[in-house]
């Protein structure tokens, strides 16, 4: 699934390609994908023109030269891609630029959704949506963290706590900070919640220096070692799944308590 660092690369691709240039027509190849009607995103969009790139958490927000902002949100995998001519396999929706090119919403597993709101705020409120985990300030993070429950894991997974994170860079997380994922956070001392803040700065960070590509992220990164058999990088013991949890977990027992 699409995680912050993911859906920041894409926003990059869209800011690099997909800004300023008028919208000749909206087409939408699965409804589904359209959160309202496809007529309205179309008529929400055509004749206007991208004017930023925004992403909060997993979602990317596209200000348009209009009223209205496209929301897209990647669901269980998707991406986007720009091109002229052919559209490619699993493209949901595609947005017609008048210079020839298009803007691709490409979604091969579905749950992928595209909204239209005319106020970001709002529209991140009625999702519950927190705030974003790269654009949070340390101090704002201890706030909230200091009043959350539950695991650690499950905590940063909770979009209405911190936007961004999913299974994947949860995991990461919690091994580069060296806490057992399922260790409550109620139970972190202040110099604890520090580390866990910091070690999420970095992960998130690290990987989108790394295009969010799993085989490129760096030796110290267990992202790339998710396989049972595998070895921690960092004391060569066996790499643990959990499987009682839904997807399961991996992490080291040795290293992380
Ligand atoms: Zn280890």
């Amino acid at each position: 699934m699409p995680e912050l660092p993911d859906v920041e690369i894409f926003r990059r691709t869209a800011e690099t390609h997909a800004l300023n240039q008028a919208i000749e027509a909206v087409e939408i190849d699965d409804q589904k994908v359209a959160a309202s009607s496809p007529q309205n995103l179309s008529e929400s969009l055509r004749g206007y023109w991208f004017t930023e790139a925004k992403r909060r958490g997993k979602y990317l927000l596209m200000p348009t030269s209009g009223e209205t902002v496209l929301v897209m949100h990647f669901g269980m995998t998707g991406w986007l891609e720009y091109n002229q001519g052919d559209k490619p396999g699993y493209a949901k929706a595609t947005f017609n630029y008048t210079n020839g090119y298009s803007l691709h919403f490409i979604n091969p597993r579905k749950l992928g959704r595209l909204y239209i709101t005319d106020d970001i705020e709002a529209f991140c409120q009625y999702m519950k949506a927190g705030p974003d985990a790269l654009a949070l300030k340390e101090d704002a993070f201890m706030e909230r963290a200091q009043k959350k429950k539950g695991m650690i894991k499950s905590a940063l997974m909770d979009q209405s706590f911190i936007s961004g994170i999913g299974n994947i860079y949860s995991d990461e997380i919690c091994f580069q900070a060296r806490f057992h994922p399922k260790t409550k956070i109620n139970d972190l001392s202040e110099i604890q919640l520090v580390r866990l803040f910091h070690a999420m700065n970095d992960v998130l960070q690290t990987a989108i220096e790394h295009h969010a590509i799993p085989e490129k992220m760096p030796a110290h990164f267990i992202i790339p070692r998710r396989k049972e058999g595998e070895y921690c990088p960092r004391c060569g013991g066996a790499i643990k799944k959990d499987k009682r949890s839904g997807r399961g977990f991996y992490f080291c027992p040795h290293c992380q308590e």
